[in-house]
């Protein structure tokens, strides 16, 4: 798929964001990166370079904070992603919205398809567009199958809040962010969810400012 001398672009691309120690400057939407679809990994990147890459992206997203973090977010257009949550939520909101622990994990080439009819709408918020949040209904349980940082194929079943940041993640690989598919009328500012939208659902966001959750 990609030609040798198309490697080295990316490669060279990587090196030069890690000649920084420390975070990883995030990308924010507008940079076309976000909006193409990011390259399968076929090894652009040696072993030793994708794991400094992949550690690069842990310690950004713990630095940011999030809870996964896509390359294309730090300005590298492959399929690889980082996802982490400690769910440091009360119990009703770990009940309510499925949110368990998710240990750090790496997602090579991933994809996922829907398992089940279920959809749950809970409101959500992405580095790339800093201060926002938005209701995005999504399959409350996916199968996600790529690999992993090894090279290690993972066929896997995710649920809850776990899945919701798998679909997230794995959508930057596609160029699609998650307001392509939330309900813009649940837009809110960080301010505004802390204020006002903590609850553990949003049912009474879609009351008061008049959105649909899914059934
Ligand atoms: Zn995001």
């Amino acid at each position: 798929m990609s030609a040798p001398r198309d490697r080295v672009p990316l490669a060279a691309r990587v090196e030069q964001l890690l000649a920084a120690d420390g975070p990883l400057p995030i990308v924010a939407a507008g940079d076309p990166v976000l909006r193409q679809p990011a390259e399968p990994f076929d090894g652009q990147l040696d072993a030793g370079l994708l794991a400094r890459f992949v550690e690069a992206l842990r310690v950004t997203m713990h630095a940011a904070p999030g809870v996964g973090l896509a390359a294309p977010q730090v300005g590298v257009g492959l399929r690889i992603a980082v996802i982490e949550d400690p769910a440091p939520v009360p119990q009703e909101v770990r009940q309510a919205r499925g949110r368990v622990p998710l240990p750090f994990r790496v997602l090579v080439n991933p994809s996922y398809e829907p398992v089940g009819a279920a959809r749950a709408g809970f409101f959500e918020g992405c580095l790339s567009l800093p201060g926002w949040q938005a209701v995005v209904a999504r399959p409350t349980r996916v199968r996600l199958t790529g690999s992993d940082e090894y090279g290690r194929a993972v066929d896997e079943l995710f649920s809850g809040w776990p899945a919701r940041i798998v679909q997230h993640e794995t959508d930057h690989l596609d160029g699609v962010l998650y307001v392509d598919r939330a309900e813009l009328r649940s837009l809110s500012a960080n301010g505004a969810v802390a204020q006002r939208w903590a609850q553990p659902t949003p049912e009474a966001a879609a009351r008061e400012l008049g959105f649909a959750l899914p059934q």
